[in-house]
């Protein structure tokens, strides 16, 4: 939908009443063909895949809240696929391909910048981490090189310079193709998608139970009544283990806070995204000015949206460790996310034992990064019952086979 500038005028002066809705608000039907629970934009780009790419016609989306409210709408925004196993750096570079013209696709500026991220490596343990991952994943075409100091300093002129300092720079490790997406902006063109090709979007419709008859998928239950169908995708992050178990299912999933910050606005300093994994910090400067920085999960398991104080301290010291001149700098706000995080730390996108029953789970700290290709598949997963090929390694089956993917490369990792 493009606005001519008259329109954009009169709607200025008209207290902003006259905008359509970008999608339809929708009333649940009992019967569906395939219902997607999460309103995220996992479930959303599921839905928009269901119909357009696998044929299906009667397709729901179930959404507790309303749109992207959970971790879509709180992430940090990061894509890229600097990942250690080879499954992941597919999977993540196949999705980096995507969001290149995924604008353009669903017709809506997702404010895709990829200005490249830098890590910053301090120990000798992170550089021979960061040379194994370069050669694996230049062993599959993906882009990651090493830069000396000076390079680092180059890209970086408010990084401190001094080489008595606890941590010294070494090198850099740099992938030019990351980059950051306007988060909800992601949620709001997959529904605007999903309701164009007839999606129900169905928000404040939170699911309560999920009834399986002889081993198969027959409805749920919801705070505005039943609903059936014979095909369930379950795109609910950090509630997976709670759905799951309403279906009979134990999952190796844990659920844990990851917090974020802001700072206040400042002027243009950093263009591209840092990370520093000896520190455990990362952040970029958004188009606002503002740093948008994250560090690792609270310590414990929690269903919360609310994070613990000395995460944000321990950030801020790093913050501040790196770029003294940022010390004066007030931060604006912070929040949690609820995050589900599998035993390898892999995500899992995968078929059930329960017949019809399908999950896209297991994201940990990278699930935005990963959901165009992570709604395809399970579009796919749920509509023919057959993984893809990017994500058929992350099938539940492998905590059983041992083919696990124990991956290095995400904030959230503990191991
Ligand atoms: P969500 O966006 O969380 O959507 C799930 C939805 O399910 C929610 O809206 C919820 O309300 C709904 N729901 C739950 N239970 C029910 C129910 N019973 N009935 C109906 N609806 C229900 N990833 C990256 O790739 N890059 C990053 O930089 C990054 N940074 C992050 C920073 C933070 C602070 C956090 C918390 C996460 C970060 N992530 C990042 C991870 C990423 O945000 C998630 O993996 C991704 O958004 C998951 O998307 P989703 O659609 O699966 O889940």
């Amino acid at each position: 939908m493009r606005y001519n500038f008259l329109q954009l005028f009169r709607q200025g002066f008209s207290g902003h009443r006259g905008w359509p809705r970008t999608w339809r608000r929708a009333e649940p039907s009992g019967i569906y063909d395939a219902v997607v629970v999460g309103g995220g934009g996992h479930g959303l780009a599921t839905a928009w895949h269901l119909v357009r790419d696998e044929g299906l016609s009667r397709v729901a989306v179930l959404e507790r809240g309303w749109l992207g409210g959970g971790n879509t709408g709180r992430n940090t925004t990061v894509i890229r696929s600097n990942y250690l196993r080879e499954p992941g750096i597919r999977f993540q570079d196949e999705n980096l391909r995507l969001w290149e013209d995924l604008s353009q696709r669903l017709d809506f500026n997702l404010m895709v910048s990829q200005r490249g991220q830098l890590e910053i490596i301090q120990t000798w343990a992170k550089l021979r981490d960061a040379r194994r991952r370069m050669h694996a994943m230049r062993l599959v075409g993906a882009d990651y090189e090493l830069l000396d100091a000076d390079a680092v300093y180059g890209l970086l002129p408010l990084l401190r310079r001094d080489p008595g300092c606890r941590l010294p720079v070494l090198a850099g490790a740099w992938q030019g193709r990351a980059g950051t997406v306007r988060h909800d902006a992601v949620a709001w063109a997959y529904a605007r998608a999903a309701s164009s090709v007839g999606v129900d979007i169905i928000e404040n419709c939170e699911v309560t139970g999920i009834e399986v008859a002889a081993g198969r998928v027959r409805s749920v239950q919801t705070n505005r009544g039943r609903i059936a169908t014979e095909r369930l995708g379950l795109a609910v992050a950090g509630s997976t283990s709670r759905l799951a178990r309403m279906a009979g299912l134990r999952l190796p999933l844990e659920t844990l806070t990851l917090q974020a910050f802001v700072s206040e606005p400042l002027k243009p300093m950093l263009d591209v995204i840092v990370s520093c994994p000896a520190l455990g910090i990362y952040f970029s400067q958004s188009d606002k000015g503002e740093l948008v920085i994250g560090g690792g999960p609270d310590a414990g398991l929690s269903w919360t949206q609310r994070g613990q104080f000395q995460v944000i301290e321990d950030c801020v010291a790093s913050l501040v460790e790196l770029f003294p001149a940022l010390a004066r700098v007030k931060l604006l706000r912070s929040w949690g996310g609820a995050i589900d995080l599998s035993a390898d730390t892999s995500p899992i996108l995968s078929t059930t034992p329960v017949e019809g029953l399908c999950i896209s789970a297991g994201w940990g700290s990278g699930g935005f990064k990963s959901i165009p290709a992570g709604g395809r598949s399970l579009a796919g997963l749920l509509a023919r019952g057959q993984p893809d090929k990017h994500c058929a390694p992350f099938s539940l089956a492998r905590f059983t086979t041992g083919r696990l993917l124990f991956e290095t490369a995400s904030a959230s990792n503990r191991f």
